[in-house]
């Protein structure tokens, strides 16, 4: 670049450089208008679109309104009644406090505001384009603000050409829309796009309006709600079931004192919070309210307040991935059980038992005669289970536990097998479908988990050769190999196994020496691996075909588990709502 002589820039330019800083699209525009009609105490506010804000934005409230001497100075930089000087930072409980957003969005716009406080004997209208006051006149005294915002970026012709399809800024606009409503959940809220109602939002408890706000996305049985307090702070976390997770953070949303922020730590604490309850890969929905003491956080550093600065991060962080854990921990079981009962009263079997067969589950308390169950003529199934099974046969044919015609699964009805993997049925208000694989695992193994262990001494040692880092990795785990049941012998390379667990008997060698090589980590995560193996090679797999009998049993052991997981974190149930599927086909409901 050639040398230039250095230049103090106009204040016009300044100014639309700044305001290029807070309003970068419709949807900024959006937020900065409903930031100002909640500050103003707004219990009802309506937005209007035109072509998804790059034409017209207006928001309408019923807030405090602006003073008739005030009016004509809102709009100017730096103009704000919410704080006055630095210190009252520390304080803050608006959104706003910088003063700038009317200013940047009469800087690349043309702004009107009308204005009334209550009880005023007039009102007052402002207009103001590209930064020039155009106007300001009288106008019938309505209580509140109606702010209107049109030819945004007029002025500005490289940004007004980054602008998207109407649809595009529409969605934006919805996304930050969705943001202030979760944020203020006792604020009515209307949104219309080109004059149609988008979304219309009474007060509501938070549940039900991050339920409502969503339309359906995740119904309100999947949201469970808990809180906790921490000093300075308090907590409220809303979070999906499992089931409903995604596999990106769309809805994985914190707020901090009502505005959300993208606080990467917090994030976090949630994600941890659900190990255990996810498999890999997948994120929680979850939002996270935080309302922490005003001298604790520090919004003053992204001109969106996108970002805060925390002086008890660590603390919220803890107290945060706590909260997650307990609810889920909590929760996941009652929520089965709240959807078992619902559906307790409903649809009938069609199914019909084939009669004096048997059932691979023992203390299965369902009210009607088992049929012959594939599930138990599995080769490779452990004696102890077959034993179990022949029990229930037994109980099974006690006329008494056997009423004619009553639905097995609970009152769900079971629709069949598809492609061989999963098992569907219907309930009252919800299609659910299971994994038979996942399903059958997870219930044999904790059926494994309550049996005693036992040993199975090997007539024939089995014998592999370990390499130097397997060596290393597998001695110091010996100990607890050897409380598992595992008789090893490792002299150089070679490595002899003369006993094993009981429940590894059924399993090929070659899962067993691969399970050895990598058997690192405590006594209890070995144990459960073990556990885990025996149960996925017993159960069904995928691919093969359960009788109706058979599958219902699976479909009401899977829908009782306390916790529908499989041992490697693999959902075992997943629900369709039924307001899901009116959705989908646009049913008016
Ligand atoms: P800030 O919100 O940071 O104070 P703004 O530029 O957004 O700055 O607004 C400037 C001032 O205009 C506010 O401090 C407030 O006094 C007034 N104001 C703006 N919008 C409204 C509204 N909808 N109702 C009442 N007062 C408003
Ligand atoms: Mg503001």
């Amino acid at each position: 670049m050639p040398h230039a002589p250095i230049v103090i820039l106009s204040e016009e330019t300044a100014r639309r450089i700044a305001a290029g800083e807070v309003i970068d699209r419709p949807a900024a525009v959006l937020r900065e208008l409903l930031d100002n009609a909640l500050d103003a105490g707004a219990a009802e506010i309506t937005c209007s679109l035109e072509e998804g804000g790059n034409a017209r934005i207006r928001v309408v409230d019923d807030g405090s309104g602006i003073a008739a001497d005030d009016l004509g100075r809102c709009a100017l930089p730096h103009a704000t009644s919410k704080i006055h000087d630095l210190e009252d930072m520390d304080r803050l409980s608006t959104l706003g406090f910088r003063g700038e957003a009317l200013a940047s969005i009469a800087a690349c716009a043309r702004l009107e505001i009308s204005s009334a406080r209550a009880g005023a004997a007039s009102g007052q209208r402002l207009l103001v384009e590209g930064g020039k006051r155009l106007a300001l006149d009288p106008h019938p005294p309505r209580p509140g603000t109606i702010v209107d915002v049109s030819r945004i970026f007029f002025n500005m012709p490289a940004r007004r050409r980054f602008l998207k399809r109407p649809q595009t800024e529409t969605a934006l606009c919805k996304a930050t829309f969705i943001e202030k409503a979760l944020a203020f959940p006792n604020v009515a809220l209307r949104l219309f796009s080109d004059d149609e109602l988008v979304l219309y939002l009474p007060p509501a408890p938070l549940r039900d309006r991050i339920a409502l706000a969503h339309g359906g996305t995740f119904p309100l049985e999947f949201l469970e709600e808990a809180s906790a307090n921490g000093p300075g702070f308090r907590l409220t976390a809303i979070c999906a079931r499992p089931e409903a997770a995604r596999t990106d953070r769309k809805y994985l949303q914190i707020f901090c004192n009502r505005r959300r922020i993208f606080e990467f730590s917090l994030l976090q604490a949630v994600e941890y919070g659900y190990t255990g309850f996810l498999p890999g890969g997948l994120k929680p929905i979850a939002f996270v309210f935080a309302e922490v003491d005003s001298s604790l956080v520090d919004f003053n550093i992204h001109p969106a307040k996108r970002e805060a600065r925390f002086r008890n991060l660590p603390d919220l962080h803890r107290a945060l991935s706590v909260l997650v854990k307990g609810l889920l921990s909590k929760s996941v079981p009652e929520a089965l059980r709240t959807a078992r009962g619902a559906a307790d009263d409903s649809g009938r079997s069609p199914a019909q038992p084939s009669g004096g067969g048997a059932t691979l589950f023992p203390d299965f308390g369902s009210h009607r005669r088992f049929g012959g169950s594939r599930i138990g003529d599995r080769p490779g199934l452990r004696g102890d289970i077959l034993d179990a099974f022949h029990r229930a046969k037994n109980e099974a044919e006690r006329p008494e536990r056997a009423p004619a015609g009553e639905g097995a699964a609970g009152g769900l009805r079971y629709l069949g097998q598809l492609w061989r993997v999963y098992l569907a049925a219907a309930g009252r208000d919800e299609l659910i479908l299971v994994d038979q694989h996942a399903a059958h695992e997870r219930i044999l193994f904790d059926e494994l988990e309550k049996k005693p262990r036992a040993v199975q001494p090997l007539a024939v040692p089995l014998a592999f050769d370990l390499e130097e880092d397997e060596r290393e990795a597998l001695l110091p785990g010996r100990e607890a190999l050897a409380r598992l049941g595992f008789e090893l012998k490792a002299t150089g390379r070679a490595c002899e196994v003369s006993a094993l667990p009981a429940l590894l008997s059924g399993v090929p060698e070659a899962d067993v020496i691969a399970f050895l090589k990598s058997a690192r980590g405590t006594f209890e995560e070995l144990e459960r691996r073990v556990l885990a193996q025996a149960a996925c090679r017993a159960a069904v797999k995928a691919g093969d075909e359960l009788d109706p009998v058979s599958a219902e049993e699976l479909l009401t052991r899977a829908l009782a588990l306390p916790d529908p997981r499989c041992p490697h974190g693999r959902p075992v149930v997943r629900r369709f709502p039924r307001q899901e599927l009116d959705k989908i086909f646009q049913r008016i409901v």
